[in-house]
């Protein structure tokens, strides 16, 4: 290998070098790492359809943990480098339920309508 073949390897890795610095430079993420109470309403709304999901206050009855969680108390998991779907948690330590789990809150009209269709009696 005589020293002009050297330098030319040298030049060409360098070239390599700056490409890969270019190429890391444009796909750096540039979102904010915590996301905005707004993005988490349309999180909670993208995720949950079944839901009109009106602000982060909105109630939910969990029917796993048998607790009243709020939109605000909900988590939004999942979708780090976008390998992972983004989905929703109970806010309880151990309770795996899915928005399926969720019962809109008792005062609505809605939940009464649910309540009836799940007591054998109607009342
Ligand atoms: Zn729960």
């Amino acid at each position: 290998m005589g020293p002009l073949t050297l330098i030319a390897h040298l030049l060409m890795s360098l070239q390599i070098a700056t490409r890969f610095a270019t190429l890391g430079g444009m796909f750096s993420p540039s979102q904010p790492s915590r996301p905005a109470v707004e993005d988490k309403l349309t999180s909670l709304r993208r995720l949950d359809k079944s839901r009109a999901w009106n602000s982060l206050d909105d109630q939910l009855y969990c029917t796993i943990c048998k607790t009243i969680i709020s939109g605000r108390q909900i988590e939004v998991v999942g979708g780090t480098n976008g390998l992972r779907a983004l989905h929703l948690k109970c806010s309880t330590p151990g309770c795996f339920s899915t928005p399926a789990d969720w019962l809109l809150p008792v005062k609505s009209d809605t939940v009464r309508e649910i309540d009836i269709l799940f007591r054998d009696n109607g009342a």
